[in-house]
């Protein structure tokens, strides 16, 4: 059982990191890119590492360890994934835990036995829909007035 400790910091994390990630994404929605500046490089690598740590907040609350209370840590889950890529948490969550059942095998939906790029092909395909591309789309052309 996690402790209230470890959720109030769990939390706290989340928040931090989702936070951060809104700062940031709106500051570079802002940004006058220019490719001379070694800001925007830096600023790329910023964002990388918050989205890095969206995923992982999410893979967290995939695992329940976000919050003990479950629908707190699958709100946190849903939040992160839906930044992330727009992805529904519930079927990230339902093929991380196949992935975590099947390891390395032909059940597991993050595996495949070939060639890195036919592996990468499989893997965006076994996760990413249309609806999703549409949607990330939206939002951006949104964000950019
Ligand atoms: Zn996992």
């Amino acid at each position: 059982m996690m402790s209230e400790q470890k959720t109030k910091i769990g939390v706290f994390a989340a928040i931090f990191v989702i936070s951060a990630w809104l700062i940031s994404i709106v500051l570079l929605m802002n940004w006058e890119f220019r490719f001379d500046n070694p800001l925007t490089y830096i600023m790329i690598l910023v964002q990388m590492h918050l989205y890095t740590g969206l995923f992982i907040t999410a893979h967290d609350a995939m695992h329940g360890t976000v919050s003990h209370n479950r629908p707190t840590n699958n709100a946190i889950g849903q939040i992160c994934t839906f930044l992330y890529a727009c992805f529904p948490f519930k079927k990230l969550y339902k093929k991380h835990h196949e992935h975590h059942d099947h390891v390395h095998t032909e059940k597991d939906p993050d595996y495949y036995n070939g060639s890195f790029l036919m592996w990468y092909f499989k893997f965006i395909t076994e996760y990413i829909t249309w609806w999703q591309i549409v949607l990330m789309a939206i939002i951006f052309n949104i964000l950019k007035l």
